[in-house]
């Protein structure tokens, strides 16, 4: 089984458009959208949720009211200040504001009642539904939530664990974009590394950036560039960028209304194209696979390593 991540080093370039055009090509391949904060994958592969479940991020504080005498002992020793006195004088009791709460425990060791207790605390709910290109295993982080690096782990071990179970030969992840925790949990074991790009001055710097990212995970990495043509002078300094690390281009696509205006259908161009955009986007596919098959087939380190 082969897993290839997609990443952007920035949002809007086309990343999302890609994996589902990919899903629609590989059939077979298991789905990960580990892009947890705002995923938006499942727009075009309209998921049917077969099964779901919690995601626990971390515990917070909680007081049992029967226990609690209000002797306030436990509110100075908040360094975060999310025990409070509520209510006016006669009334006043402690409370606990969860969402300043960090989860210490400083609190349940300190209370001299036992009052109170580290509660599972829900960050987001996982998916697993199916679509019309096979398996997707999804997940959506509570607004404000925390610990995305996390999930994004987890819909990883959902992900391999059911291409294990189906005999699936691929998993294809949709990364968050950016270069932050949610990024590295999901380029983390990766046979592949695929970044999207696009011609523009911040494109190309974001690229820089996640190709370093890549780099430092030791991953066999390689680039396609997104609506190519509307920038040719930046897509070579994005070229030579890579040439430089030895980074292989999986393909160019061109600009093409095809694309718009089958995403506004919530379809991929894949299904309903047959201009130049769904060309260059099969050459990238065969050209990934080709990539995937060839040379060295050592998984992405779990970590980063010193350049
Ligand atoms: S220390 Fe315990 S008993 Fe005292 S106010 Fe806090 S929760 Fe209540
Ligand atoms: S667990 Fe820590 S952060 Fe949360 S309320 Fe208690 S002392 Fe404050």
């Amino acid at each position: 089984m082969k897993e290839i991540v997609v990443l952007s080093g920035k949002g809007g370039t086309g990343k999302t458009m890609l994996v589902a055009n990919y899903a629609a090509l590989a059939k077979e391949a298991i789905l990960a959208d580990c892009d947890v904060d705002a995923p938006n994958l499942h727009l075009l592969m309209a998921p049917e949720v077969k099964e779901s479940g919690p995601f626990p991020s971390m515990k917070a504080a909680s007081i049992d009211g029967a226990k609690c005498v209000n002797c306030g002992e436990c509110v100075p020793l908040c360094r975060f200040e999310a025990i409070k006195w509520i209510g006016n004088s006669s009334l006043r009791k402690v409370a606990i504001s969860v969402d300043e709460c960090e989860g210490c425990g400083v609190c349940a060791r300190a209370c001299p009642e036992g009052a109170i207790s580290m509660v599972e605390r829900k960050g987001g709910d996982w998916f697993i539904s199916s679509t019309r290109y096979g398996t997707m295993v999804h997940a959506l982080l509570e607004p404000g939530g925390e610990n995305s690096g996390k999930l994004v782990a987890l819909v990883k071990q959902k992900a391999r664990m059911l291409a294990r179970n189906t005999g699936a030969k691929l998993v294809i992840v949709d990364g968050p974009p950016g270069i932050g925790c949610a990024a590295i949990s999901a380029l983390s074991g990766a046979n592949l590394v695929l970044l999207v790009t696009e011609p523009t001055k911040s494109g190309a710097s974001d690229f820089t950036r996640a190709l370093n990212l890549a780099e430092s995970f030791r991953c066999k990495t390689c680039y396609v560039i997104n609506r190519a043509d509307i920038n040719a002078r930046m897509a070579e300094e994005i070229d030579r960028t890579a040439a430089d690390k030895g980074v292989q281009c999986a393909g160019k696509i061109p600009y093409d209304d095809e694309v718009v205006a089958s995403m506004a259908l919530g379809k991929t161009v894949v299904e309903s194209g047959k201009g130049e955009a769904r060309k260059s986007i099969v050459d990238s596919w065969n050209a990934l696979m080709d990539i995937v098959s060839t040379g060295d087939d050592t998984a992405a380190s779990e970590g980063p390593h010193d350049r």
